[in-house]
This record gives C-alpha cells, structure tokens and sequence, in this order.
C-alpha cells in the first residue's frame, strides 16, 4: 500500500515531546514515528509519521494536534512515499561511512574500500552501530589514529552494539578483543557480524552488564577500553573501569555530548586517566584518555578528588602520551 509520510520541523526539545505524543496517541496502529536531525548543528528536529496513503487527513489532525498541546504553531508537510519495501529504503538509505582508516558499508554497496581502507560490513539491523552515529564514527577514528602510535594486547569494546568498533579494531590490528553488551539480541548481532567480517576468532562477544562477568575479569587489566554508552554510565562505571585499566591504558569513550566533557574528564582524571584528545562529529564528543604509568599519580589524583579539592584534580599529575 502506498505511504505518506507527515512532517514538522521543530527545535530539539519540541520535537521529542511531540514525537512522544505521538507515540502514546498512535501505540496502538503501529504507525512509525522518527525524530531527527534536520540540520548539521542539530539545533532544528524533524518529527515524522509514516502513515498509510489512504487516510491522510485523519493523521495530519492527529499530528496537528499533538503540535497545538505543546503551543507549537508549526506547519505540517506531507511526502508521498509511494509503494515501498522498507526494509530495502532503510538499507538503501544507510550510504557507506568514512571514518578514517574505515568505511562502513552494508552488503547492498559496491563501493569496496580503497586499498588503505578497512571495510567493515554491517547491515542496519537490531543492533546499534552502522558507522552513520557520530559516536560510532567518532571512535573508528580514534581507534584508527591509536593504532598508528601503539599496538594492544588486552581489549575491551563495552557496550558493542552490532559490534562495529571491536570489528574495526581486530580487522585493523589482527589482535584478539573481548566485546560485550548489556543487549543479549545486540551480542547476537555481534557475533554474526564478526563472522560476515571474518573476524570470529579474533573477537569473543559476551552478553554482561558494566564490567560484570567473570570473561571480562578473566581478561583483565585491559590496555585498551572503548566504550561508547553515555555520560551516565560512564561516570557511575568510572570505579570499574579504572580497576579494569591497567596503568597507561588508554580509554575511548563516547556517547558524550560537548559540555559533558569537562565532568566526563574531572570523573576520570580523579581515577588516574588524562585527557589526550577529542574530536567531535555531528555534535558528539569522543574522547581519548590515557591512565597514569605510575600508581603515585593515580593516588594523588584519587585523593584529591576525594578530598574534593577539583581544581587539585583539573590541574593533576601531567603524563606524557606514550607513543
Ligand atoms: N559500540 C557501538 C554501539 C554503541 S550503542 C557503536 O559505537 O556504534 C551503546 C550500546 O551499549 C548499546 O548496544 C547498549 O545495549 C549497550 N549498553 C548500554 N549500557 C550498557 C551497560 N551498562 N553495559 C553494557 N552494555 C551497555
């Protein structure tokens, strides 16, 4: 049947309030509703319905009317979709990623990577982790240039998703990594993908939460973690993760938004991590720290911060980046 798809453009906060609306108006008819960014800075959303051709009025009243609850005067458009197999658009939509070393392609591209590139095959599918978030493609980044500077013996990707960055790692570096994720179905994904991209024995996926399971003790002390999972978490896990972390480890962290950086960094600072680098992409912030060679340093660091003394903690023991 064919498709329209209603639509209005809105700022950020709005656009999530009108799409929870409607999700609680529309639960009940399996309508799909997306909110997006409408422009590079974020700042403008787009808040979509994808409703069946034939009725359109009464969906244009239905996202009329969750705009008007929250006093937004906004105008809705419409886009006829025409007959369409949504899972081929959705797959057709993804266009392979550039990050760095890496492109990120699904299985419909031709475009095989350039001989300097690692391909990294990943279907959109009921895992996070494409190549097209910022955060993903923030940390093949930075796991590319780390891997210019240093070689790893023990790696952890936490919070693995389809299992993007410990594939980009292991197909980059021929060297083993643990991969985890909270989502038994997201380690499922994992473990097929490592396999599509030839990298099953190099790559272990476990189902654990945090740093809870005894694989991830069993491996540990790590010199490399990546862990893309959001401030929150990252900062309740900070403890974990700096006894998972063996002394001049290094730590990819994202899923972090720019103004969380100066907590993200005070938090690890305080359990012995330097800040070594950052790059932002479409409005995420991924960060690169380092931990301390020497225990004194992380003690004085610790301390410090548990006396609360945070300017102590902001200007810290300098380490050099170990290259
Ligand atoms: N690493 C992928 C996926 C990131 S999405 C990428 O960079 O694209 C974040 C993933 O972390 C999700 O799959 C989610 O299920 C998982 N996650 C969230 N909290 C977690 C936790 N406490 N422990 C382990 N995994 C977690």
């Amino acid at each position: 049947m064919n498709q329209i798809r209603l639509y209005a453009t809105l700022p950020r906060k709005s656009a999530e309030k009108v799409a929870a609306t409607l999700e609680r108006a529309l639960e009940d008819e399996g309508v799909p509703i997306s909110a997006f960014e409408a422009d590079a800075d974020a700042v403008l959303w787009t808040v979509s319905l994808y409703a069946p051709a034939d009725e359109p009025q009464r969906f244009q009243t239905t996202l009329e009317a969750a705009l008007g609850e929250h006093g937004l005067d906004v105008p809705v458009e419409t886009e006829t979709l025409g007959d369409t197999d949504w899972v081929t658009l959705s797959l057709q939509g993804l266009a392979p990623v550039r990050a760095g070393r890496f492109i990120v392609h699904g299985s419909h591209d031709s475009d095989v990577p350039q001989p300097h590139e690692y391909g990294l095959l990943i279907d959109a599918g009921q895992a996070f982790g494409t190549g097209h978030h910022g955060t993903t493609s923030g940390c093949l980044e930075a796991i590319g240039e780390i891997l210019k500077r240093r070689t790893f013996r023990r790696v952890l990707d936490l919070g693995t998703g389809s299992g993007v960055l410990a594939i980009g790692y292991a197909s980059a570096a021929r060297r083993k990594a643990l991969a985890t994720d909270i989502d038994p179905v997201a380690v499922a994904v994992a473990r097929d993908n490592c396999r599509i991209n030839h990298v099953a024995s190099l790559v272990k996926c476990v189902t654990a939460t945090g740093f809870r399971h005894r694989q991830i003790a069993a491996s540990a002390p790590y010199d490399l973690i990546i862990a893309n999972i959001l401030a929150g978490p990252l900062q309740s896990m900070a403890t974990s993760f700096a006894r998972h972390a063996a002394p001049g480890s290094v730590a990819i962290l994202s899923g972090l938004l720019p103004h969380q950086q100066t907590r993200i960094c005070a938090t690890f600072r305080a359990h012995g991590f330097a800040f070594r680098q950052k790059r932002i992409r479409d409005g995420w912030l991924t960060l690169t720290l380092e931990k301390s060679l020497t225990p004194q340093a992380a003690a004085y660091a610790a301390d410090a911060y548990n006396s609360r003394r945070m300017d102590a903690v902001a200007a810290g023991p300098v380490t050099s980046w170990t290259v």
